[in-house]
């Protein structure tokens, strides 16, 4: 019998060891060149924020094949070379084959296991997707208490448990279900405190709700399709909702200033998603433009990745607001 997060994680390990994940779900980055062309020069304008610190840290959590990261450098060095010659590129990644595709497409990045490696220098992180992977345990309402999920062959098996962490402001009725991601919060603990020592700022794109929500959001998708989640543990992707609430709050506690969350498509959509995909598109054949206009609408449309994903952001105290998250712009989608 495994706790749900352990199962959770030996899955997802086994996972990105054997496959490529790209298999079976497709990210922003793989949409569209924009969208890591556009989290480059947001990185640009974030380090002209802190002072044009140099050198200055490029951090990616979760990297995938290195698409966002390459697109984003791209775009920095034709835009901002200064800023390009000044950022040193650090990746987090756990997957040895998926460091592998990395190293082809980024020379010279350093490779971390986690956050605690990284020199304390200014930074900027990027993430996207990462933290939907990351395990999570499951508390469910049982009459006046809550028990935990645990994993025995392919069931789930409930275990009372005596203190609830901290969540019971959450419940829901009956067999209701709360989620705790005890990573991601030591992640926004970690950035939070790096934040109050180092300049720099942080920016998760994720999918889930803006507050807490109560209910079991964990799910796989195997040979890009839904499967159970119990079955055949590295089979397939197992994510969960991320706790936007949750998580912002942990970097709060930490000495970080939060920003959003935000929907995606607004968050894309200020920082020039259209207007740069229809200057690529003009210079691109008709087809290639039909479909680089298809794949911004695919980030951006509310009832695609526009809404359910949202952007998030840490900085430090007493500086100003990253771009996208300038509190006075409308938030509209649509
Ligand atoms: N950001 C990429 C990939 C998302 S898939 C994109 O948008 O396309 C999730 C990524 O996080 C993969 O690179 C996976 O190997 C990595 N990852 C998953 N769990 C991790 C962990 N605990 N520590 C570091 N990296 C992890």
């Amino acid at each position: 019998m495994e706790r749900l997060d352990a199962f959770m994680a030996r899955a997802n390990a086994a996972y990105y060891a054997a496959h490529d994940p790209f298999r079976d779900f497709t990210t922003s980055p793989e949409i569209s060149q924009v969208f890591g062309e556009i989290l480059g020069l947001w990185a640009a304008v974030v380090w002209e924020h802190i002072g044009r610190p140099d050198p200055i840290l490029l951090v990616e959590a979760g990297p995938g094949r290195g698409t966002l990261m390459a697109d984003a450098l791209r775009a920095i060095g034709q835009v901002a070379p200064a800023f390009g010659s000044a950022l040193r590129v650090h990746l987090i990644e756990t997957s040895a084959r998926l460091r592998a595709a990395q190293a082809e497409r980024l020379p010279g990045a350093i490779w971390h296991e986690g956050l605690e490696t990284l020199p304390l220098e200014p930074f900027v992180l990027l993430a996207n997707e990462f933290l939907d992977a990351l395990p999570i345990r499951q508390f469910v309402k049982r009459g006046d208490g809550w028990t935990e999920r645990f994993v025995h062959r392919g069931q789930f098996v409930e275990v009372p448990v005596e203190c609830f962490h901290g969540l019971a402001d959450r419940e829901g009725g009956a067999g209701g279900v709360a989620e705790l991601n005890e990573p991601a919060l030591a992640i926004a603990r970690a950035v939070g405190t790096r934040l109050t020592n180092q300049p720099g700022a942080a920016l998760f794109l994720d999918y889930g709700p803006e507050h807490s929500a109560a209910g079991d959001s964990l799910q796989a998708l195997r040979d890009g399709r839904p499967a159970n989640p119990l079955d055949a543990p590295g089979a397939g992707d197992l994510t969960a909702h991320v706790d936007f609430e949750a998580f912002a709050n942990a970097a709060r506690d930490a000495g970080a200033v939060t920003h959003g969350p935000i929907p995606q498509g607004i968050f894309l959509a200020r920082l020039g998603l259209f207007q740069r995909t229809d200057r690529l598109a003009r210079m691109r054949p008709a087809g290639q433009a039909a479909g680089l206009i298809e794949a911004a609408r695919r980030l951006a449309e509310p009832d695609r990745m526009g809404r359910l994903f949202k952007a998030i952001a840490f900085g430090g105290p007493g500086r100003p607001p990253p771009p996208g998250f300038e509190r006075y712009l409308p938030l509209r989608i649509g």
